[in-house]
């Protein structure tokens, strides 16, 4: 047998989420061609071999809901008093320039890579070509999209753009991008939210996504002023509002959905909606209702909500999320399995691989899937002995364990030395653009 790559004695999670050990896998033209016992396994001659002892390889994590527009706005807003979007968000975002959302974006594919993230779903923002040429550039996996604003009392007039102007920046991006870097870069369309867009824009967006056969996504849900604008305006909760311009569907993404209620639950299992959750930001604003949303079989993936919010590593949601929902959803009935760490591992890889609307090509290690993974370091202290490791993933392991990430079938980082990026270069590029835009922003 050929092969790309061959990762040699390693141990795996299965697509059931349980780990097995001794095994090899053998990747060939970006696919996993192979899973095989190491000491059954047939011959094979790969152009790369990496050593898989005392290693974990698990799919890659998928974070699906991130701002890399917001990457320079890293530690500004925690412990702030509102408002938080006229005194920062705005003068920070109107003040980015083309070549800050550059050094942006590659540095938040930086992190995600030594986070062991293998794709993400941006929300959307300006100067999108350029996030697509960090895409591109690192190696990563992702789904891009401009973001559409056309109204609300808190934007000001700068950052509006009309229906046309919104529907064709979008629609180049999808052009240009979608399907590029061997595939790894989607292109879909968004919302930046329900308050700042019209209810014309709303069902453009809709027909323009749909005609385009790709994914729409939105922050659902996130704040009871959203709540409440839909109430006062439609006499509608937010997902019955969007149910009654009949854009709700399968290829639609609700990033946070937190103050859901009944109905609307019933309405994401109805269309068979995605969702996704940031548990580290999503604290701030209320608690998911994810156990009743699993129950409706609602798939669900986990997201950062980029780095001004939390850092960009999905371990450290994963460990706040478990311990939410115990405390929250656990305590009140003595429910001590409220939130399983196999459920949690499956949001943030397969979860993220339906968010991402590409859940038969990624989100688990099969034969014919795409090679998108990453190696942990299971052989330290923290971590080993243990006597389940998908707890101990959960519990103790963190993204600095993440020793390799491929994606594509590519090693992208070997060792902790990302192999794409110029990691120096960045970060110092990164200081002097954050520190040129807190003074051109006054933030
Ligand atoms: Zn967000």
């Amino acid at each position: 047998m050929n092969a790309d790559l061959l990762i040699k004695n390693c141990s795996l999670l299965t697509p059931d989420f349980e780990v097995c050990h001794g095994q090899n896998i053998v990747i060939r033209d970006q696919k996993v061609i192979a899973i095989e016992k190491n000491n059954e396994a047939q011959i094979c001659v790969a152009k790369e071999i990496l050593d898989g002892k005392g290693k974990l390889v698990m799919p890659g994590l998928i974070d699906a809901h991130t701002h890399t527009n917001q990457q320079l706005l890293r530690g500004r807003i925690s412990d702030e008093y509102p408002m938080i979007w006229t005194r920062i968000m705005v003068p920070f975002e109107s003040n980015l320039r083309e070549e800050d959302v550059a050094i942006s974006a590659e540095l938040s594919c930086l992190e995600m890579l030594k986070a062991g993230v293998t794709g993400f779903i941006d929300a959307g923002g300006s100067y999108m070509h350029k996030v697509a040429e960090a895409v591109e550039t690192s190696g990563l996996r992702g789904v891009l999209t401009c973001s559409t604003m056309d109204t609300g009392a808190a934007i000001p007039e700068s950052m509006k753009t009309t229906i046309e102007h919104n529907i064709e920046r979008n629609k180049n991006l999808f052009d240009t991008y979608h399907g590029q870097a061997d595939g790894r870069i989607n292109v879909w369309y968004s919302l930046r939210s329900l308050i700042t867009c019209t209810p014309e824009l709303i069902q453009k967006v809709y027909e323009t996504a749909s005609a385009a056969g790709t994914g729409m996504q939105t922050h659902m849900n996130e704040y009871t002023n959203e709540i409440s604008y839909c109430l006062e305006n439609f006499q509608m909760r937010p997902y019955e509002y969007l149910e009654s311009l009949g854009v709700l569907d399968k290829n639609f993404l609700g990033a946070h959905s937190i103050l859901l209620s009944e109905n609307e639950m019933d309405l994401i299992q109805k269309y068979d909606s995605k969702v996704a959750h940031s548990p580290i930001s999503n604290a701030g604003k209320g608690v998911t209702k994810t156990p009743g949303l699993m129950q409706k079989g609602v798939s669900i993936g986990l997201g950062t909500d980029g780095s001004a919010h939390s850092g960009l590593s999905l371990f450290d949601q994963m460990k706040v999320f478990k311990s939410l929902m115990r405390a929250f959803w656990g305590v009140p009935i003595f429910d001590p399995v409220v939130m399983p760490s196999k459920s949690i591992l499956e949001m943030a890889t397969l979860g993220g691989a339906k968010a991402m609307l590409q859940d038969e090509q990624l989100g688990t290690l099969e034969v014919g899937k795409k090679a998108d993974m990453i190696l942990i370091n299971i052989d330290q202290p923290h971590i080993a002995p243990t006597h389940q490791l998908t707890n101990t993933l959960i519990e103790s392991a963190n993204s600095n364990d993440v020793a390799d990430v491929i994606v594509n079938g590519r090693i992208l980082m070997k060792n902790r030395e990302v192999l794409t990026l110029d990691e120096e270069r960045i970060k110092y590029e990164s200081k002097k653009a954050m520190d040129d835009l807190i003074i051109r922003a006054k933030i």
